[in-house]
């Protein structure tokens, strides 16, 4: 396998991580009918129906505080990678319930990977079977995300952006620049962002206030509506059975990059084939992506080195 998209690597990290142990895990041809939801920002709306269609109920722990795991706004960083928060968030909502399997749902926002100067946001879910220790893992892109800041000196300056990220549905944060302090979050009214952001100035060494879209499930519509598509694919790949094994969760991991230069045949780094895997036994299948394609020569390590 060569090099994968960014958005692929965890998935392929954690397949190489724990190959070992899961190579001797048990293999269970059927879904569990419960699962606990490590979640506290309202998630498990976004995600309900998708798990009922399959027969899947889903317990939320009443006392899990997922902030512990990292917040949005930095009080607290996310220790390791998107997978290890999911996956802590599943393995602590397991504990709590008593239930074998635990579901964690991460999200990460900032530049897009590719493209300079656009937003772009993940969004991951991981199945994590607390006997075996196997994930079953997906993420979703979001290439337009409700994720964005402006900094003002009045909040008349605000006024544009406002309308651009659609408040009140899309909550606020509101923090003084220069100070490291965020006064409030979940704004949803007029008079609370005022306030938050006249004191902000104040607070501000350069008499600014910067407000942010709160990016917690609950407060930002945009979130829940991808986690709820992300919750549709997973569902699917929950129910697709391993061709070999019968394991759930048989699915997409990543892509196999040989397309062939149309001009002299060599390999270039282009995606030619989708990777098709189970979480279980590792049986691999390549889909080609794209029947008799060809990579532009400007693609070429020969033609175009
Ligand atoms: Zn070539
Ligand atoms: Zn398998």
């Amino acid at each position: 396998m060569k090099s994968l998209g960014l958005f692929q690597t965890e998935n392929y990290r954690a397949r190489e991580v724990d190959a070992a142990s899961k190579l001797t895990s048990p293999i269970c041809s059927s879904l569990a009918s419960q699962a606990a939801l490590g979640t506290m920002h309202g998630k498990a709306a976004a995600l309900l129906p998708s798990f009922a269609n399959i027969g899947v109920d889903l317990v939320v722990p009443n006392d899990l505080d997922t902030d512990a795991f990292g917040t949005f706004t930095g009080e607290t960083k996310r220790q390791g990678t998107m997978l290890d928060a999911a996956r802590a968030k599943a393995r602590a909502a397991a504990q709590l319930t008593g239930l074998t399997i635990g579901i964690g749902s991460e999200g990460s926002y900032g530049p897009h990977p590719f493209v300079p100067f656009i937003p772009a946001g993940r969004e991951l879910l991981v199945w994590h079977d607390t006997r075996s220790g196997l994930d079953i893992i997906d993420m979703m892109i979001d290439e337009t995300p409700s994720f964005a800041h402006r900094d003002i000196k009045e909040i008349a300056d605000a006024e544009d952006f406002l309308r651009a990220i659609d408040f009140p549905d899309q909550a606020l944060v509101v923090s003084a620049i220069g100070a490291e302090l965020i006064l409030a979050k979940g704004i949803r009214d007029q008079s609370t962002l005022l306030d938050a952001t006249r004191r902000a100035i104040s607070l501000s060494p350069t008499a600014q206030a910067r407000l942010q879209t709160d990016m917690r499930a609950f407060m930002n519509p945009r979130r829940m509506v991808v986690i709820a598509k992300l919750g549709e694919r997973f569902a699917k790949r929950l129910t697709t059975l391993c061709p070999v094994c019968n394991h759930p969760g048989w699915g997409w991991v990543g892509t196999r990059d040989e397309l062939c230069c149309s001009a002299c045949g060599c390999q270039t780094q282009l995606p030619s084939h989708d990777v098709m895997s189970c979480v279980a036994c590792h049986a691999e299948q390549l889909v080609e992506r794209s029947i008799g394609a060809e990579a532009d020569p400007t693609f070429c390590p020969s033609c175009n080195p």
